[in-house]
């Protein structure tokens, strides 16, 4: 049955780098036997100026009933001023939220071709290959009670709540040990059990999922604290990366580092077998460059990979984008963020080339 994909471009440079991805979709669909539906969607501060709202209840329905979704990017200095719930991250939110992906692979490559990119030492990075496996729908970002109150003395406080629940850390974690098999056999999971009983929890059911179903692959648990000191100091000891909802917000970032641009880098967001995925680069709208043609699209495009490999059953066509985007970056194709002077089409047109 012919899938369906779902672009949603967003704001800034989203439809810009989506635009590559379009490009390249159209060569795969005439040359390369893709067999796709292909539909476009307005999202984020777009849709706030069409719509009145970040996403509507119809996108929402589109996007759960598409195979997949690739989104640009959202948000922008024009909508920082909206309502708290109506802004374009908002939007974002419940459609994680409401695809119910929890768990969120963020691979960090680095091309070798630009381990010299990177601000870390060509010996640690060059070749690097790991990925993050982020819990996405739990933890501090959504957990309750949270707010700012003001208090008896007129001073205010404000709190967030980190929790969750065995359920929440055996399917991600599942996720984890499930990939770590298809890659190098490793997964480290990364907590501060020493001083957060949320953190203890994922300890222990980590643990005990890896002695019930997944005894052959290798576990090591670290403190996330020190993972981000040993992301600086030896990322290649890392395979797979099993983390909660905030600390792989932020480690996947300073991974994200360590390759070279953050215009590299794609991210899915997958549920259960069976449901959409939902991709993206992890970059955002990047105001500061919107509208000027310098935005690197490869994110964009390896979203795309991700999406033709995890949920469209396109695997020898994923292969062939990577490839692709790997043989344009040894032939020396750079945009501004890899020190380079070609614009989003041309990158865009570099790797079409490559695609043959
Ligand atoms: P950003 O990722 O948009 O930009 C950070 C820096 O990286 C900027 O200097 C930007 O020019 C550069 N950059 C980002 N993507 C690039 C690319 N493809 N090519 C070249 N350079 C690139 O982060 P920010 O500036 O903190 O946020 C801007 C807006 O994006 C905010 O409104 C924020 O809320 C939103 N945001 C959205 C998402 C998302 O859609 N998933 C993620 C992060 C931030």
């Amino acid at each position: 049955m012919t899938k369906k994909l779902l672009l949603l471009p967003g704001d800034g440079i989203g439809p810009e780098v989506l635009g590559q991805v379009e490009r390249l979709l159209a060569h795969l669909t005439s040359y390369q036997g893709l067999d796709l539906t292909i539909e476009t969607a307005l999202f984020g501060g777009a849709s706030i100026d069409a719509c009145g709202q970040p996403i509507t209840d119809a996108v929402v329905a589109q996007a759960k009933a598409s195979d997949a979704v690739l989104l640009g990017a959202v948000g922008g200095p024009q909508w920082v001023d909206v309502a708290r719930d109506l802004r374009p991250e908002m939007g974002l939110l419940r459609l994680r939220k409401e695809m119910d992906v929890f768990a969120n692979l963020r691979p960090a490559i680095c091309f070798e071709s630009l381990a010299d990119a990177s601000g870390l030492k060509r010996h640690l990075v060059a070749g690097l290959d790991i990925v993050f496996v982020r819990e996405l729908t739990g933890g501090v970002y959504f957990g309750t009670p949270r707010g700012i109150e003001t208090l008896s003395d007129g001073s205010r406080r404000g709190f967030d709540n980190q929790v969750y629940t065995s359920h929440e850390i055996r399917r991600v974690a599942k996720v984890a040990f499930e990939l770590a098999r298809q890659r190098a056999n490793k997964v480290t999971s990364l907590e501060k059990s020493n001083v957060m009983e949320s953190g203890l929890l994922w300890r222990q059911e980590v643990t005990a999922l890896h002695a019930e179903h997944y005894s052959d692959v290798t576990l090591e648990h670290m403190y996330a604290d020190n993972a981000a000191m040993q992301m600086v100091r030896a990322p290649q000891q890392f395979d797979v990366l099993l983390t909660d909802n905030l600390f792989g917000d932020v480690l996947s970032d300073l991974a994200a580092a360590c390759t070279g641009s953050i215009g590299l880098l794609p991210s899915a967001a997958l549920g259960n077998p069976g449901t959409p995925g939902l991709y993206e680069p992890i970059h955002g709208s990047a105001p500061d460059i919107a509208g000027t043609g310098k935005a690197n699209p490869i994110a964009a495009i390896l979203s795309l990979e991700m999406a033709l490999r995890w949920s469209l059953d396109e695997l020898k066509l994923a292969d062939r984008v990577f490839e692709a985007v790997k043989s344009a970056l040894n032939q020396g194709a750079r945009t501004a963020d890899l020190g380079g002077d070609l614009s989003t089409e041309a990158m865009g047109d570099a790797i079409l080339h490559a695609l043959g």
